[in-house]
């Protein structure tokens, strides 16, 4: 029988092993997860947003234990887990409250006597999720999914079945009747028979650009849609009228929360040149009193990285930047203690070409760049294969518009950290992904957006 593991990345010791579903046992609750669409698609918005409603109260009440049990499989600090299994609330709430009157009929005024769009539910959709944000990357897909009538199957991160599984029970807990949503503990291999599956109408992948071309590729060879919420190397550009202590503070949040390892986190600092020898003093100081430890502990400001093999591939990347010729301010190797921990780390003096200005890297690593000009800084922001999120720094909140509307990603923030809001869409361009999630662009991707003409 293959199994998952998780293991404690902050000490290392296995916490749990749970059994991968064989390939019948898959297509079983693949044809559950369909049987319960046909159901399910007719009920009214209401009783979906009551059951969601029910979701965000099992999530608050549970909160606690939900947020334990994430830290202990990915090493998020406590508090910031807390935060996460709120967020799902959130969501869940807001599609409660809003789903209906997002999916109401559009009229149209043509020449027959009616005609309108209406949007109808798929069937059951694929997730396939990783384990940064282990509850909330679930639930920002499964809200508005189950909201609009879809039924859902989960293949999560092999090292956080134990969310997985919570998730599920925190579902049936709520009330959802049996099959609406369905954790498949798989192996990765196992998705093209999942996506191949008649039953499976369309997948939403969040995770590296690696998983995503292979499942795009996959759905495309099956003719299935697919929503990509993929990797980014944001960048955040520090004009000279920026207020340096906020500005620091901003880029020290902004890489050290969860972390290092989001998507959206600020990762590419690029300040303008006569600021930039005051913007990497202050940075230093404050990414080097930042605490790092273990994750329960009150004061831990980060945590380990969630497994052994993503902390080394880090400093891999690290070392390969150095050898390139970028410089090492601060931090940059393996600590000596249990645990797959890696210190805050600036690298400074990068240039297109180096591995850490191209490449993403998901741990607390913040990579700084001299920039002459303004020009020259949103040429160099937008010198990336990636673009999911980009942020401007800078006491003239007009002239932030102005290079936030230049800036190629799918979020542009001035003067905060960029996240993610259920009211707002939320998603990438380039080798970031495709596709929409959250707010009424999230809900309608996994619609029928159908259009129907009377005369
Ligand atoms: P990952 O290795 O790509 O894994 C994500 C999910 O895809 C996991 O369930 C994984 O399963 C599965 N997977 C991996 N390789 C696959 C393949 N070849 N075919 C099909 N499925 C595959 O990513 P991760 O390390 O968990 O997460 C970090 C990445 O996610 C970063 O690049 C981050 O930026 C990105 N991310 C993006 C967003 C967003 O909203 N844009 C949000 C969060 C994270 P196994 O665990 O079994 O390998």
């Amino acid at each position: 029988m293959k199994t998952s593991v998780s293991i404690n990345p902050a000490t290392e010791e296995q916490i749990a092993e749970y059994n991968r579903l064989t390939k019948s046992e898959t297509h079983t609750k693949i044809n559950s997860a369909h049987a319960a669409y046909l159901q399910w698609k007719t009920t009214s918005y209401q009783e979906r947003a009551k059951l969601l409603n029910a979701l965000a109260d099992v999530f608050e009440t549970h909160k606690d234990k939900y947020a334990l049990l994430a830290t202990s499989e990915m090493g998020k600090t406590l508090d910031q887990a807390v935060k996460e299994v709120e967020k799902c609330a959130l969501i869940c709430r807001y599609y409660a409250e809003h789903g209906a009157n997002l999916l109401q009929n559009v009229t149209v005024d043509t020449e027959a006597q009616q005609s309108y769009v209406t949007f109808q539910p798929l069937g059951v959709i694929l997730a396939v999720m990783p384990w940064n944000f282990p509850f909330y990357q679930a639930i920002r897909f499964l809200g508005p999914a189950v909201m609009a009538g879809n039924t859902a199957v989960l293949k999560h991160a092999s090292n956080v079945q134990g969310c997985a599984f919570a998730i599920e029970e925190a579902v049936k807990q709520a009330g959802f009747p049996e099959g609406i949503f369905t954790n498949l503990n798989l192996d990765s291999d196992a998705i093209e028979s999942v996506i191949a599956h008649e039953n499976i109408v369309a997948v939403t992948l969040t995770g590296s650009a690696p998983a995503g071309k292979s499942v795009a590729a996959i759905a495309g060879k099956h003719l299935k849609k697919s929503v990509l919420e993929l990797g980014g190397n944001d960048a955040y550009i520090v004009l000279e009228d920026a207020n340096l202590d906020k500005a620091t503070d901003l880029a020290t949040q902004g890489r050290i929360q969860n972390n290092g390892q989001t998507c959206i986190a600020a990762k590419r600092f690029i300040v303008l040149e006569s600021i930039y020898e005051a913007f990497i003093k202050l940075y230093t100081e404050k990414m080097g009193a930042a605490k790092m430890g273990d994750p329960t502990d009150k004061d831990t400001v980060y945590g380990p990285l969630a497994r052994i093999d993503l902390r080394n591939e880090l400093h891999e990347q690290v070392k390969k930047t150095i050898a390139q010729g970028g410089t090492l301010l601060l931090g940059g190797h393996i600590p000596d203690r249990k645990g797959a921990y890696y210190p805050a780390t600036i690298l400074t003096d990068l240039k297109p070409g180096m591995e850490a200005f191209n490449e993403e890297l998901f741990g607390p690593v913040a990579s700084v760049i001299r920039a002459k000009n303004e020009t020259e800084a949103i040429a160099l922001a937008n010198m990336s294969k990636f673009g999911l999120g980009a942020g401007v720094i800078t006491s003239d909140a007009k002239k932030g518009e102005t290079i936030a509307l230049q800036l190629e990603a799918g979020n542009c923030f001035v003067n905060k950290l960029v996240a993610s809001d259920p009211r707002l869409p939320f998603g990438g361009i380039k080798t970031s992904g495709y596709g929409r999630e959250l707010s009424e662009y999230g809900i309608k991707e996994f619609v029928n957006i159908k259009t129907v003409w009377i005369n």
